[in-house]
């Protein structure tokens, strides 16, 4: 497995393979990487000759006041991580290789985008969409692989390729839990002890509602508001968005009647997390 840092090389390789005609997959990531990230490279291993993995804390996708400083970084675990799980090639630029000092061109998105942790990160996907865009033009891979964890993240990907006829296949990939339940995140490593006990109920209120829903609830507020209830008995929970979700536009259901998903995003502490679950009519 080969570590490199410049636009240049990752292109010299790939060309390489693709004279060969192998088939490229590839995996975006900020590093810090977990069982998460790894099944995606995983996937990636079993449906592709390569696999490019990118660890890259991107900047644009972060607002002044949020954690782009502290993100957690240790790129000597992340490729011992890569190279175990048979990635062939690790992508980690520096920002200056990414943004030139006079970048001014932007991938934007309306309507998906609104609603959910756009609505509380409003400068996010249109960062998430441009870098995602740049490096499928670094990589341009075959495929290309999500995690179900960020849900509007995939939907908004899978929106962007189709829109601008990129020609990567987007794969997601179910979300990869702890043993009792938390979703897997490189942020659970802020979590103090008594915060990583109570992030629990994120899994726990959903779990809830996903029994509501399967044993025929269809109103939605029903479903929220007891997600909220469950939620609030967490005294270091503070809630960001409850929000049941058509599947494919992000915009909020009254009445469950096509696939949705039901989506979290809770602060414990100062540590943000979401959480998701999809249901399928
Ligand atoms: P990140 O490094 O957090 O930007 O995540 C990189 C990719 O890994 C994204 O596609 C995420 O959705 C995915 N991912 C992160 N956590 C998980 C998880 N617990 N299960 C599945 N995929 C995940």
């Amino acid at each position: 497995m080969q570590i490199v840092t410049t636009i240049n090389e990752v292109r010299t390789i790939v060309s390489e393979w693709k004279k060969q005609n192998l088939t490229v997959g590839f995996v975006p990531t900020m590093g810090y990487l977990h069982e998460g990230h790894q099944s995606l490279i995983a996937k990636s291993v079993s449906q592709n000759d390569k696999t490019v993995v990118s660890i890259f804390v991107n900047p644009m996708q972060f607002s002044p006041n949020e954690d782009l400083e502290s993100y957690p970084r240790d790129l000597e675990k992340d490729a011992i991580l890569c190279e175990k799980t048979g990635a062939d090639l690790i992508f980690h630029p520096q920002p200056e290789e990414m943004y030139s000092n006079n970048f001014c061109s932007f991938v934007d998105m309306n309507g998906l985008t609104n609603n959910l942790c756009g609505k509380s990160r409003p400068i996010h996907f249109r960062g998430v969409c441009t870098v995602v865009s740049k490096l499928f033009n670094i990589v341009k891979p075959d495929k290309a692989y999500f995690g179900e964890k960020d849900a509007q993240q995939l939907a908004v990907i899978k929106q962007m390729v189709n829109d601008l006829n990129i020609d990567i296949k987007i794969i997601g990939c179910p979300i990869v839990r702890e043993a009792d339940g938390l979703a897997k995140s490189s942020r659970n490593t802020y979590l103090s002890d008594k915060e990583r006990q109570a992030a629990l109920i994120l899994s726990k209120s959903l779990k809830y509602g996903k029994t509501l829903i399967e044993n025929g609830e269809r109103n939605s507020q029903k479903i929220i508001d007891k997600i909220t209830e469950i939620i609030n008995t967490e005294p270091l929970a503070v809630i960001d968005y409850v929000s049941v979700v058509d599947s494919l536009t992000m915009e909020n259901v009254k009445t469950i009647e096509k696939d949705v998903l039901v989506a979290i995003a809770v602060k414990i502490g100062k540590t943000r997390l979401i959480d998701n679950f999809s249901y399928s009519v």
